[in-house]
């Protein structure tokens, strides 16, 4: 199943994507797609209904992020060798874990502001999956168990902030609009193989990351067994797994983000995003 959230920003319902592409509103069978939607007994309820039995949404549709306001928002970082080279940070012996304020969550195609007294926007195409059920302390065999499915995010980044001060990377990543996701979460039983997808992004119009989640040095399950050996993963949880190569900051000279740059990005199987980039009113 695709499942989204549509409408105004801040009044989404919940919808699924029918076959033909069309987006069906869950509305009379679901409050939202809050936490208690990624259970296996409501995705089993879910996947058990007629769709061409639910209001088809007509006309331009805007999605919200998939799900409303996970309790967590936890972020990897340098899990791709070669990003890692990019960023001049050695590989990592271990996940690097840092958080996203979970307010920095938007639709997957809503403008990206660039906030005040920023001078080092950048971008990052990354495979995220929200959590299922309760995970703690479980063995890697177990873990995709946990994941109850994948969508894209963009770990949109102020690298002077993240880097440049001291403590913690969530200062640069947690701005409002930091963290566009969407346009859907696909549930875990369409995705076999989390760790065979293809990632990309372009900047206006051109190529500047590629990657395949195959060369994740820490694959998804590892994330979710290591993770849950340091706190519980709760169900709504999302967990963003770090980015490809080809980020601005990586770039020679290096390329940031200006107001009116368009930001294009896909997975496969997972959909596409598109955002512009705008100056903070
Ligand atoms: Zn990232």
């Amino acid at each position: 199943m695709k499942l989204c959230r549509f409408g105004p920003a801040g009044a989404e319902r919940p919808g699924i994507i029918a076959a033909d592409g069309s987006v069906r509103d869950l509305s009379a069978h679901m409050l939202d797609l809050d936490a208690d939607a990624w259970s296996a007994a409501s995705l089993a309820r879910l996947s058990a209904l007629d769709l061409d039995s639910l209001p088809r949404v007509e006309g331009e549709v805007r999605f919200g992020s998939p799900i409303r306001r996970p309790g967590h928002f936890i972020a990897i970082g340098l899990n791709y060798a070669d990003h890692a080279a990019e960023s001049g940070m050695p590989v990592p012996a271990e996940p690097v874990v840092f958080s996203k304020a979970p307010s920095c969550i938007c639709g997957p195609d809503d403008a990206v502001i660039i906030p005040k007294g920023s001078t080092k926007l950048d971008w990052e195409v990354e495979l995220a999956f929200v959590i299922g059920t309760r995970a703690w302390q479980v063995s890697e065999a177990d873990a995709l168990s946990h994941v109850a499915g994948y969508m894209i995010c963009n770990d949109v980044s102020e690298r002077a902030w993240q880097i440049e001060g001291t403590g913690q990377w969530i200062k640069g990543k947690s701005a409002p609009t930091f963290g566009p996701l969407g346009p859907w979460i696909v549930t875990s039983d369409e995705v076999p193989d989390p760790q065979a997808l293809d990632l990309y992004l372009d900047l206006n119009g051109t190529r500047v990351q590629t990657g395949s989640t195959r060369t994740m040095i820490f694959p998804v399950a590892t994330l979710v067994h290591f993770l849950s050996h340091k706190m519980v993963l709760e169900p709504g949880d999302v967990i963003t797994t770090g980015t490809p190569p080809g980020v601005g900051m990586g770039k020679k000279p290096p390329v940031y983000l200006k107001a009116g740059d368009v930001m294009q990005l896909g997975i496969s199987g997972l959909g596409t995003q598109r955002q512009t980039v705008v100056a903070d009113a």
